[in-house]
């Protein structure tokens, strides 16, 4: 079963797929010309080789294309050097804030993912450019591709601050990196413009993709949170794009036990095998009237390990909710944790010892593991009571 669906995405195009250049990953192809890749990411601590080296070698069995290790520290880059002394899967890196790290990571994999969100938040006085410019030298030297990430999430708060809404905040960020990487001559990237939100996913690639037709597209819903949802919320997004040629590569992030982690992998393929075949199981657009739970995919950079039970709880403890329009976001770090909450009636985001609780954008204080179930449905009762229709 596993081989067979490892096969899909290669059987050769039945999309038809709008021409985009070719951006070379090691031995493989991210473009028209190749099929639509798979990827998924570690959500092991990447200073856990044993675990971080199981996890890579349990996506790759399940066919992913590229599997994405996240590097934060001096130590990260020890526990990658020894991470590729045991594999052959194609590895890319997710830098965030710390971008000269790139120099370090290059030898060992194929490709680097900047944040242009985060590359702002180091070094305030070296202009972005210049950062850019470093990352796009060492893939040079290293023949590396890249990929411009940007997240609904995580926006560059300089371009945030500029009083227009994310959507366009989003695209001008995509924009801007195209323009210094072009002006240094480097093709071999992707861009990717991801949101929690199906919709915004589908307008802002359709969008993009008329303007820079030519550029390959990496497809993907953050946070989509826990199956079944997340896989209905990721269909609707790529189902709609990729029927309309749009998109290279992707990939599905489903908040999972480790172990599961697979499935990420599994469920791409198989989205892709039904726009392939023309099997259509989602709606045009996501229209969710009830209750919408938005839960990060968890990687290293996770605060706790409890993060995953955690999504699950307030699964269960919402259950009873499920008809009230109400969107709560459960998130694994600060990384994202902050921005992705602000949008949500009700916002969790892990640190160490406790969770920050949010309603909108006001922090309600930090309660620990324990106490913030209870927490949470005091305060779900509250914003349902304060709704003139739930009086
Ligand atoms: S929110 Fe944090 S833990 Fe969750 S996927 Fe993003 S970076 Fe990883």
């Amino acid at each position: 079963m596993v081989e067979k669906l490892s096969q899909i995405g290669s059987s050769g195009p039945k999309i038809t797929r709008r021409k985009t250049r070719s951006v070379r990953v090691g031995d493989l192809v991210i473009g028209s010309e190749s099929h639509i890749s798979v990827q998924s990411m570690c959500a092991t601590k990447t200073q856990d080789i044993k675990a971080t080296a199981g996890q890579i070698a349990l996506l790759q069995e399940h066919g992913a294309d590229i599997i994405r290790v996240a590097i934060d520290s001096r130590r990260d880059v020890e526990a990658l050097v020894e991470l590729r002394k045991g594999t052959s899967a194609r590895l890319v890196v997710d830098l965030q804030e710390s971008y000269k790290l790139a120099k370090s990571v290059a030898p060992y994999v194929q490709k680097i993912r900047y944040n242009p969100g985060h590359l702002y938040h180091h070094e305030k006085d070296t202009p972005v450019f210049e950062k850019v410019k470093y990352i796009v030298g060492v893939a040079r030297e290293h023949d590396l591709a890249l990929r411009v990430g940007v997240n609904f999430g995580s926006l560059d708060p300089a371009q945030a601050a500029s009083g227009q809404d994310r959507f366009d905040v989003a695209l001008e960020s995509a924009r801007e990196h195209i323009g210094y990487l072009e002006d240094l001559g480097f093709t071999n990237y992707v861009v990717s413009l991801k949101s929690s939100d199906p919709n915004d996913v589908m307008d802002i690639n359709l969008r993009f993709s008329k303007q820079f037709p030519e550029i390959p597209l990496h497809l993907g819903v953050t946070e989509a949170g826990m199956l079944p949802l997340g896989e209905i919320k990721t269909r609707v997004a790529f189902e709609n794009l990729l029927a309309q040629g749009i998109g290279d590569t992707l990939r599905v992030s489903l908040t999972l036990p480790y172990a599961e982690k697979f499935q990420e992998v599994l469920v791409a393929k198989k989205i892709i095998a039904d726009v392939n075949a023309g099997r259509f199981r989602s709606v045009p657009r996501f229209e969710h009237d009830g209750l919408n739970i938005i839960s990060c995919p968890s990687c290293s950079r996770v605060e706790n390990e409890a993060f995953v039970d955690l999504a699950q709880q307030v699964r269960a403890m919402t259950q009873e909710f499920a008809d009230k329009k109400l969107t709560i976001a459960v998130m694994g770090c600060r990384v994202n944790g902050p921005g992705e909450t602000d949008d949500a009636d009700l916002g969790l985001w892990c640190a160490p010892t406790h969770v920050n609780l949010k309603r909108g954008k006001e922090l309600l204080g930090q309660f620990s593991y324990d106490e913030i179930i209870p927490r949470l449905k005091a305060e779900i009762d509250a914003v349902l009571s304060s709704r003139p229709s739930q009086a």
